[in-house]
């Protein structure tokens, strides 16, 4: 088997709010990616980069010494055990706590478990070639009226010249609208304080000896495919097995520096984190 992982921050001196580990042990392996958002000082003196090693951690631990516990379960056990750590110094109640997407992927024997909750991503390869992402679109299951209202404001951005004050506005009309529907009744859910959440995930389980390789991406690194086109997912799993996540990452930035003004591809931030687990197990082309 082999593991390859890059996780980056989204420029010099900025506080990588990404997470990723993986886990050898005996004929149990497990990795966790998790991509940390909100935690802007509001209710939480830890920060985002505390809560994703602590949830991840978590997280980690309990896939692979809780073989028979669903991952869904590891995850809700992982949420509480985090609230718990910082409950009595946070408020926890804010819309901005700190909180993750997540995915995770368990093997032991002949069985491959895997969980996706929001927008993060896992390409699972399997041994007839074909890539299956698992992808949670958390826009996609909005209701009616919450996924109009962002449309519209999307549409309104693009409508307006570049660096002109409506489309700032309406920029970050759509982010403040986009943050009160996290969690929220009618909404989209992320990893925070309620352990609940973790039923919500996409969950799924693979013969293991039908898979040939994972990756789990967070948006940063998906972006090659989702935001800039560059690719669909089968070519993105076709570069990382030749470039590895190093290569996947680096033409990402490529491609965000050349828009560094968000012009041509519309998105929250300029540059963003990134990380790539790739896992391929024996056998792989
Ligand atoms: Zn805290």
């Amino acid at each position: 088997m082999r593991v390859q992982l890059d996780c980056v921050s989204r420029g010099a001196g900025q506080i990588n709010e990404d997470y990723a580990a993986v886990s050898l042990a005996g004929d149990i392996g497990a990795l966790v990616v998790l991509d940390g958002v909100g935690g802007s000082g509001v209710g939480c003196r830890h920060g985002v980069p505390w809560f994703t090693a602590r949830l991840g951690g978590e997280l980690l631990r309990l896939a692979c010494t809780r073989v028979d516990t669903p991952l869904a379960d590891c995850l809700g056990e992982a949420i509480a055990r985090t609230a718990r750590a910082h409950a009595t110094s946070c408020d926890l109640t804010q819309v901005q706590t700190p909180q993750s997407t997540v995915v995770a992927a368990r093997w032991h024997g002949d069985r491959l478990d895997h969980l996706v909750l929001s927008d993060s991503m896992l390409l699972i390869r399997g041994r007839d070639g074909v890539v299956r992402p698992v992808l949670d679109k958390p826009l996609d299951r909005l209701e009616p009226g919450p996924s109009k209202r962002l449309s519209a404001l999307r549409e309104v951005e693009e409508a307006h010249p570049v660096g002109s004050a409506e489309r700032a506005a309406a920029a970050e009309e759509y982010a403040r609208v986009s943050r009160g529907l996290r969690n929220s009744p009618g909404g989209f859910f992320t990893a925070a304080a309620d352990p609940d959440v973790a039923a919500k995930a996409l969950t799924g389980t693979l013969p293991r000896s039908e898979v040939c390789s994972l990756a789990a991406l967070t948006d940063g690194a998906g972006n090659w495919v989702e935001t800039f086109g560059l690719g669909t997912w089968t070519q993105c799993v076709e570069l990382l097995e030749r470039e590895g996540p190093q290569g996947l990452i680096c033409r990402v930035r490529t491609a965000e520096r050349a828009d560094a003004g968000r012009d041509s591809f519309p998105r929250d931030k300029s540059v963003d984190d990134a990380a790539v687990v790739f896992v391929e197990f024996d056998g792989a082309p």
